[in-house]
């Protein structure tokens, strides 16, 4: 097939880790035969150094002419200052919003050979294996807000839960198609006992999972009993879905099971159009430049790429299994060693990787 992939670096450990992921990716066009091509753009702190907007109007165009993005992280202390007229950060939400990402999908694997650095016993983590789906345009982070001040001092300040039908539809789907390929057991998470958006989000959620996915295992769990299963049982979830901000919190519990930041990747999707992938963790500026960075979030986050923007498979598979066997034969950068063991850099990683590509 033929794709175009934009990258965005962006700030700290951005360019180091999104050149491995190329690396990896120019290897699969070529075994594969697909013609990537690829072109850079700027997003975030350079991009404000360079041109004064943390998201040019070149960068949205390439982005939206594109198959899909692959973006490093944003953001550092050069561009820290409260008073500053605009953040890295306001390009990365720019942009989600120009390219309708309403699905914020992250999987969380718990891989054995890292287990030990979760915070978790292993007899708990181990075997762990979720794809999140949080909704990531509406909600409370998006809903009617205000802060008034009152006659007789304080003030009182409104935030709003809002959700529509098609926008809880629409993910509920994109969820459930999921869970079809994976191990077909759905949790819909949400506070129905409490909240009226919530009780929304459970009818809609039954009639489509009664109509069109009864082949599903489907249950529902309020968030806050959930927040106490996924330390205790994460191993009983599958596919999750859920609200922006119960799906904000949550995926970032849930992403401390697996023991390391540098291992997880994340995509953002809309209903059609390019998607948006990522690690999860941020610019690591205290590594930046340093050649130690963990490459494997941003590799993973490429096979992700390869499977919901580009429908292949074989070849995020492909990946996938190159990264457990990297690990399985024990190579680890210097944020997933164990002490006195040998650690290898970003570049040295990619290697591995792509030696485990070539022996498969
Ligand atoms: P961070 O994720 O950048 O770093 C947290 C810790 O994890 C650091 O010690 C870092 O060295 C380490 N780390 C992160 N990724 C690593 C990797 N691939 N390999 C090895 N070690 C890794 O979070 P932070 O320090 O809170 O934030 C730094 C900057 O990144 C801030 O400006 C923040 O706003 C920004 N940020 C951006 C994104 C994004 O672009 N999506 C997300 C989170 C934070």
């Amino acid at each position: 097939m033929e794709a175009r992939f934009v990258l965005l670096s962006g700030d700290g450990i951005g360019p180091e880790i999104v050149s491995q992921a190329e690396r990896v990716l120019r290897w699969i066009g070529k075994r594969f035969g697909h013609a990537f091509e690829f072109s850079e753009h700027l997003i975030g702190g350079i991009a404000i150094d360079t041109c004064g907007d943390p998201l040019p109007q070149e960068t949205v165009d390439a982005c939206k002419a594109s198959t899909a993005v692959l973006l490093g992280a944003v953001g550092g202390p050069k561009w820290d200052d409260p008073n500053a007229k605009t953040r890295p950060e306001a390009g990365l939400l720019r942009i989600r919003k120009e390219l309708g990402l309403f699905a914020n999908l992250r999987p969380i694997t718990a891989y054995p050979e890292l287990v030990d650095a979760s915070p978790l016993k292993r007899e708990i983590v181990e075997g762990t294996d979720i794809l999140f789906f949080r909704e990531l345009t509406g909600g409370i982070y998006f809903g009617p807000y205000s802060c008034e001040d009152l006659p007789g001092g304080g003030q009182r300040a409104t935030s709003t839960e809002v959700y529509e039908t098609y926008e809880v539809e629409r993910i509920f789907r994109l969820a459930a198609e999921a869970a079809r390929k994976r191990r077909g057991k759905l949790t819909m998470v949400d506070k129905a006992n409490v909240l009226e958006a919530s009780r929304l989000w459970r009818r809609v959620c039954a009639k489509i999972a009664k109509e069109e996915y009864s082949d599903l295992e489907y249950d529902v769990v309020l968030v806050d009993s959930m927040a106490m299963h996924l330390i205790s049982r994460p191993r009983s979830f599958d596919v999750v879905v859920t609200s922006n901000m119960f799906g904000d919190i949550l995926t970032d519990e849930a992403s401390m099971l697996p023991g390391s930041l540098g291992m997880l990747p994340s995509a953002s999707i809309g209903s059609s159009g390019p998607g948006l992938y990522e690690p999860i963790h941020g610019s690591a500026p205290d590594i930046a430049g340093k050649g130690v960075a963990n490459p494997l979030a941003t590799i993973l986050a490429a096979a992700m790429m390869l499977r919901h923007s580009c429908s292949l498979e074989k070849e995020a598979v492909a990946i996938e299994t190159a990264v457990k066997k990297v690990l399985a034969d024990g190579h680890r950068t210097a944020d997933i060693a164990a002490a006195g063991a040998t650690k290898i850099g970003t570049i040295a990683m990619t290697d591995k990787v792509l030696a485990a590509l070539e022996s498969a």
